[in-house]
This record gives C-alpha cells, structure tokens and sequence, in this order.
C-alpha cells in the first residue's frame, strides 16, 4: 500500500467545502481592498529563495525542498513561500513602472520540509497578499486591517494582532550592536544562535529553542532603538488601527522569521490550537524588490496559513459549513425506468439543479433510504407505469406532501 509523503494531507469532500468558504471569504476581502489575484509558479530557481528569503534563515538553510533540474544544469526549489516569487513576478513583467501601489493576493501550497506536527506541515496552504510602491504608514494599515476582516469575517474572535517595528536601514546598526552586546555578554545557548550571533544577529531573537527563548524574551528591545523617521511612522500606524477600530497588543518578541522584513512587522496569534498559533505573519520588506535585481520599490505584506484557521476556526465551532443538498431524487425501478430517471436527471441539471438519481443499481426500499441520508428535498419514484401515463407524485420530503406533475415538463 502506497501511502502520501509524511506532512502531507488529503483534503477529502466533506471538508472542502470548509476550505472553499474560507478561500472565497479571503478572495471576496482582498478584491473589496483592491487586490487582484496573481498566480506563480510552483518552483523557482533556487537562487530567487536564496536571495529573497535569505541565506542565513531556517527556511533555506533547513526546510526546502531543493534538487537539481534534469538535463539543465541548475538547482530548482519547490516554493517555501509565496513573496519573493510575486517581487520576481512583477520585476520579470515589467509593473515596476505602473501607477502605485501595485497589490496582489494569492492562494497557494508551500513546501518546508519541518517536522509535521499539528498545525504544521510540510505541503501547507496559504492565502498571501503584497502590496508595492507606498512607504506610508496608510498601506501598513491597510493590509492589516485586510487580514483583521478576514479573521472577523471567518469568527475567530479568539485572535489577537501583535505588532512591532523592527526599524530600517537606519535603526538596525544601533540596534544590531545593542544585540551583540548582549548576546556576547550572556553567550548564546544553542549552536546555531553562535552562527547567528556571528552572521545574523537578529535571528537570535527568532530561535525556538526554550533556553534561547527565555534569552530572548529579556534582549533588547528593536522599538527601544528606532530612528526618528521609523518612530513616527510606527505612532502613526498605531493611530490608523486606533481609528480602523483594529486592536493590538506592542510585542517585541515578533521578529519574523524571514530575512527581507524591515519597519513593522506582525502576527496574529490564536488562542486555543495549540503550539502552532500563528494563524497569520507579515510585515514590511522594503529592500526585497531590489535586492532581486528591481528599482526600489517597498512592500509590505502578510501570510495566512490555511490550515491554522480551520484549527482556530474548530477551536471556537464556528466552522460548520452545511452539505450540499440535492434538490431532487429520482428514483427508479427497472432498466426503462432507470434510462428515463438520467433523462429527467439532465434536464434539470441543465436548468442548474442539483439532482441524483440511482446509478449503482439499489433495491427502491434502499434508493428511498439513501435519498434520505443525502438529505433530497424532493423525490420522486417511477416505473413502467407512470412512463406510460406521463405523470408522477412529487414528494417534498419535509413534509411529505405529494404533488402530481407531468413527466415530461415538471421542474422543482
Ligand atoms: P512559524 O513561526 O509557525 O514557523 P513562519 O514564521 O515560518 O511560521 P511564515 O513564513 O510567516 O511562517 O508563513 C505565514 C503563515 O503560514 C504562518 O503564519 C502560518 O500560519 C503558515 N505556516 C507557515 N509554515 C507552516 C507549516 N509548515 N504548516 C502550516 N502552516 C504554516
Ligand atoms: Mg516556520
């Protein structure tokens, strides 16, 4: 018996129906904001994650799936995540130039090879947006208040936005020395914190190890050591979530996890589904655009893990999605009748009704029960006698009242 990769899922028929709804609340709430929908591919050249997620983070270092390409020569990765594949997009297609800002979204599989855990997996869905070419502080609020109305629309009142401002260009030196005085002066715990330490200090703060994290909790702080210019900007954010009606707690310990995150950066965080509760990250990457070979061009944007917000959203019971039912049942007792059921079956599904009709060969005692477990709302049964006499009862089946109606012409 062959089984799927560990860290994979099946997503069966009767729970796509929940993931269609939440897709189509997020597609209907990115359009209201002006976002249209962009579609990359799969994989990438190696190269584009390297650069535009960064060498020195897990994702690249530790989580991608990574081979090399037949017959060419080169290394291809499946996507980790969606934003440097959109920055490539619209520098490859030529919207650097267009009227700003650019805002796409996005609903699409990542691939990371972690350790498949609830909430965790290594083929996972995610609903991403961008938006370029604006440095205000209006378009920080903007796309978050977009991810707010998706979590409000879904009803997970059990989350809460965290937000910080892990400064710029400007800010990070003063900080980054501030780090490294610190960790060199409590020595970092892990062995890949004395990497980070020596490559990339702000990753310190990002590790999952429990010693680093108590470390971490006590580092200071990136708000602490903001550039005039970043401080303003992140009064003014807070201000436009004030006025949005948005609540949200400061919390330096939301770094992020990726390499090109400059400015505001935030999470919303689940209470209720355990360990993995970050149903949503993002935040600003100003350098990002450039840094793959683009104008500058600044950016800001959010993830939001699809399977994480079913876990938030079956935490609270608010996902309960009713099946489909059918309009109609038709059953039908013997061949003549069987072929006719299929003809009425068609007409009305060509009128855009959902209707069944027995193709498996049940006893009429056994099509009447399975009509029921479907939940029809009609049934009707024929045999060579109502075909000879063109009319047949049609039964509403929650009441149970029955209507004579012509064979030929009837509709529900
Ligand atoms: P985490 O801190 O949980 O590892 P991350 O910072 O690596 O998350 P991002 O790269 O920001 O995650 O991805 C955005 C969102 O995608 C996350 O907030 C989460 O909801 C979801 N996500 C990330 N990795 C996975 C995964 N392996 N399985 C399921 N969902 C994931
Ligand atoms: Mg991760």
């Amino acid at each position: 018996m062959i089984q799927k990769i560990k860290g994979t899922m099946d997503i069966l028929p009767n729970e796509t129906p929940l993931f269609r709804y939440v897709e189509g609340v997020m597609r209907e709430e990115a359009e209201k904001y002006g976002y249209g929908e962009i579609r990359t591919p799969t994989f990438e050249n190696t190269e584009l994650f390297v650069r535009g997620v960064g060498d020195t983070t897990d994702v690249v270092q530790k989580e991608m799936y990574t081979f090399a390409d037949r017959e060419e020569n080169r290394s291809i990765s499946l996507r980790p995540e969606g934003t440097a594949s959109v920055a490539r997009a619209i520098i490859e297609n030529g919207k650097c130039s267009d009227p700003m800002p650019l805002k796409y979204y996005y609903i699409i599989s990542c691939f990371r090879h972690e350790k498949p855990q609830a909430g965790r997996s290594r083929e996972f869905f995610q609903f991403g947006t961008e938006m370029f070419g604006s440095e205000s502080p209006a378009a920080d609020a903007t796309a978050i208040a977009l991810a707010a109305s998706v979590l409000k629309r879904l009803g997970l009142t059990n989350v809460k936005l965290h937000l910080n401002s892990i400064g710029c260009k400007e800010c990070r030196p003063t900080y980054r020395a501030a780090l490294v005085d610190y960790y060199t002066e409590c020595g970092p715990r892990c062995d890949t914190c004395k990497t980070r330490l020596a490559k990339n200090p702000l990753r310190l703060l990002d590790c999952k190890n429990p010693d680093c994290a108590l470390l971490a909790k006590a580092a200071p702080k990136t708000v602490d050591h903001l550039c005039e210019s970043c401080a303003a900007k992140f009064d003014m954010l807070k201000a436009s979530l004030d006025a949005m009606g948005i609540d949200y707690v400061v919390d330096s310990s939301i770094v992020r996890g990726l390499d090109y995150y400059t400015g505001p950066v935030f999470e919303f965080i689940a209470e209720g589904i355990g360990a993995q509760s970050t149903v949503c990250g993002g935040g600003r990457y100003d350098g990002l655009v450039e840094s793959l070979g683009g104008p500058a061009l600044s950016g800001i944007g959010f993830g939001m893990g699809l399977t994480r917000i079913i876990l938030a959203m079956r935490a609270l019971g608010v996902d309960k999605i009713e099946p489909k039912r059918p309009k109609l049942y038709v059953a039908a007792l013997g061949d003549r009748a069987i072929v006719k059921a299929l003809e009425i079956a068609e007409r009305l599904r060509r009128e855009g009704k959902y209707v069944e009709c027995d193709i498996v060969g049940r006893s009429l005692k056994a099509q009447m029960k399975y009509a029921n477990k479907i939940g029809a709302e009609y049934t009707l049964i024929i045999g060579d006698s109502e075909i000879d006499a063109g009319v047949v009862q049609l039964k509403n089946m929650a009441d149970g009242e029955q209507t004579e109606v012509a064979l030929d012409s009837f509709t529900i």
